[in-house]
């Protein structure tokens, strides 16, 4: 049902609109002054004033998903082996991979057999949801700080490996790379269950078979005690 619009009564103050403009003037004043004392105190902006960027910097947080980057171990090698799993949980479908093989000579650049020949992350596409580095089983794929990810053309969006590597050396190098992460542990708790399953399927095929027997068992017990009925009714009958 709909509701009744009730008229709001306005004080005689408010009637006169110029004292509730001195108000309001009032107010902003009172935040200039402010702004105006903060702007003269020494450090980063923590206070309502705008920060003047790109000269004045926030901190980005550790657990900012910014653009890819593709990993490198120790060594140096590139830790992605082109298995496509990030693409396949990418849900804005927006990464290519294409996998090779390593050639002779190029292992010390891979950690594995394989190697992405081709990768493309389409960042008109990412939602940077960070999916794909969720489903990475090796670490290959970080979605790095980089923020500033603005171009002129749809082409400049394409991310590619190299672009991919780029950003790995220079989060590198500005020492923003992210902690690796702790690995789950889901191995070690699958384990028991995966030996209890499997100690269970030994087992059923025993249980069908004692079930069986049992079944067994109870048949002939019951014909025996038929038989005995059978044998107790003839009995009476001839003495009758
Ligand atoms: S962050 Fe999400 S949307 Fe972007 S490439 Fe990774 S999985 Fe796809
Ligand atoms: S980044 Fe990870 S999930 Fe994606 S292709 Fe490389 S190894 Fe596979």
């Amino acid at each position: 049902m709909a509701k009744p619009v009730v008229k709001k009564k306005y004080t005689l103050t408010e009637r006169v609109y110029l004292i509730e403009i001195i108000k309001g003037l009032g107010l902003t004043f009172k935040h200039f002054v402010f702004n105006v004392k903060a702007s003269f105190r020494p450090g980063p902006h923590t206070v309502p004033t705008c920060w003047q960027y790109p000269e004045d910097r926030r901190e980005i947080a550790p657990i900012f998903r910014g653009a890819h980057m593709l990993m490198l171990d120790d060594q140096g090698r590139i830790k992605c082996v082109g298995c496509g799993m990030c693409a396949k949980a990418c849900p804005a479908q927006c990464i290519t991979v294409k996998r090779g093989k390593v050639a002779e000579g190029e292992e010390s650049k891979y950690v594995g057999k394989t190697y992405p020949e081709e990768f493309v992350v389409d960042l008109t596409r990412c939602i940077f949801c960070g999916f794909c580095e969720e489903a990475c089983p090796k670490g290959a794929i970080v979605l790095g700080p980089e923020y500033e990810l603005a171009q002129y053309t749809r082409e400049e969006c394409q991310l590619t490996k190299e672009g991919l590597l780029a950003n790995y050396y220079k989060a590198k190098e500005e020492g923003k790379l992210k902690p690796p992460k702790k690995p789950v542990p889901v191995a070690a708790s699958a384990e028991p269950v995966a030996k209890k399953a499997a100690a269970a399927k030994k087992a059923a095929p025993k249980k069908v078979e004692a079930q069986g027997a049992e079944a067994k068992g109870d048949a002939k017990e019951a014909k025996a005690k038929e038989a005995e009925a059978k044998k107790a009714e003839k009995e009476q009958k001839s003495e009758g």
